[in-house]
């Protein structure tokens, strides 16, 4: 962290800030010239309120060098994280695609459509049992039916399962169907539910929120593993912009520069950021090519009765016919589908 000092501060005054910092146990080196002084700090500066610093009258600026996320943070954990998954894994060589319907909306549905996604060569299924809709008359969710349907999918086809939480008060209940609880864009700054996941023993994936910064995103991240909980996928679903041909803006220079920041995998969800079933294939293309380490498909058997998210849902058929195109784009990366 830098301080700047205001070019009329005087010596006593450098001194009383100099003093303030010292106390808060880190080493202070003031560099004087002839008209401006600025103070390097060195050491633990996460302790520091830069905005009462900043509020100090005879400080200009304050800006800090480090980022602000030490546990997500690739500085101090070089290596890749490689999350393991009920035997499998999200971050490893091979990508993990996680595909299902946006909701689970009977047995039979997600049957069929878990069996599908298998055989085309999904390694988790998602589903939503809680859902959240703009509107409060829009599908709800099957809520616990929902998580049971989606066990027993499980027990069928192995695949691991990936559903959304969305209050506090449901983690007990989640945890006991779920391996992988999402929190949904709307929930990414919930900070009471990014600490109770903290405190779980499941893996989370964090959705990057609609109009939140790539640092705001970590900075959730950081809630989740300052809890104790380390196993955390960050996920680009696009973010709100100017543009309203695509349901969101997928921000692709986002992976290559969480990848960079951080040492958590990240994966991407075309069919959020895109809200058009089309747009889903060139997008999750353009993913792996960027350097994702997975993707989050809607994928729907008979999408024109879905009762969410139909619009943005592959079939069958042209979900396994994109994981075929994506094994080659895969090798350019050194990852297997
Ligand atoms: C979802 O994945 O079902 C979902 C609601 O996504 P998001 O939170 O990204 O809008
Ligand atoms: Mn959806």
């Amino acid at each position: 962290m830098v301080i700047v000092m205001k070019s009329d501060a005087k010596q006593d005054q450098i001194q009383v800030i100099k003093k303030k910092l010292e106390g808060l146990g880190c080493i202070v080196h003031v560099s004087k010239g002839e008209n401006n002084c600025v103070l390097g700090l060195v050491g633990d500066t996460s302790a520091i309120n830069e905005g009462q610093i900043e509020a100090e009258v005879f400080v200009d600026k304050v800006v800090r060098i480090q980022a602000p996320y030490k546990r997500g943070n690739r500085l101090f954990h070089p290596d890749d994280s490689i999350i393991k998954v009920d035997g499998r894994t999200i971050g490893g060589k091979e990508l993990a695609i996680i595909a299902g319907p946006c909701a689970v909306e009977s047995e039979e549905q997600l049957i069929t459509i878990a069996k599908d996604v298998k055989l085309a060569g999904a390694n988790f299924l998602r589903g939503g049992a809680y859902k959240p809709r703009t509107s409060p008359y829009a599908f709800q969710g099957m809520e616990e039916e929902g998580l049971k349907i989606l066990l027993e999918a499980k027990k069928i086809t192995g695949l691991p399962i990936v559903t959304e939480i969305m209050s506090v008060e449901l983690v007990d209940k989640i945890s006991q169907y779920a391996d992988v609880l999402q929190i949904g864009a709307r929930n990414m700054q919930n900070f009471d539910l990014l600490k109770e996941v903290g405190r779980c023993n499941k893996t989370i994936l964090l959705k990057r929120g609609m109009s939140a910064t790539i640092e705001e995103l970590l900075m959730s991240a950081e809630y989740i593993m300052s809890e104790g909980n380390e196993n955390v996928v960050l996920c680009e679903r696009g973010i709100r912009t100017f543009e309203t041909f695509t349901r969101n803006t997928l921000d692709l220079s986002a992976i290559p520069v969480l990848k960079k920041l951080s040492h958590l995998p990240v994966i991407v969800d075309p069919s959020h950021a895109a809200g058009k079933w089309w747009l889903v294939e060139p997008l999750a293309k353009a993913a792996i090519a960027v350097g994702a380490d997975g993707l989050e498909i809607e994928v729907h058997n008979d999408p024109t009765n879905a009762l969410c998210d139909g619009q943005q849902s592959l079939k069958p058929e042209k979900f396994k016919a994109l994981i075929d195109d994506l094994r080659i784009i895969a090798k350019t990366q050194n990852r297997i589908v």
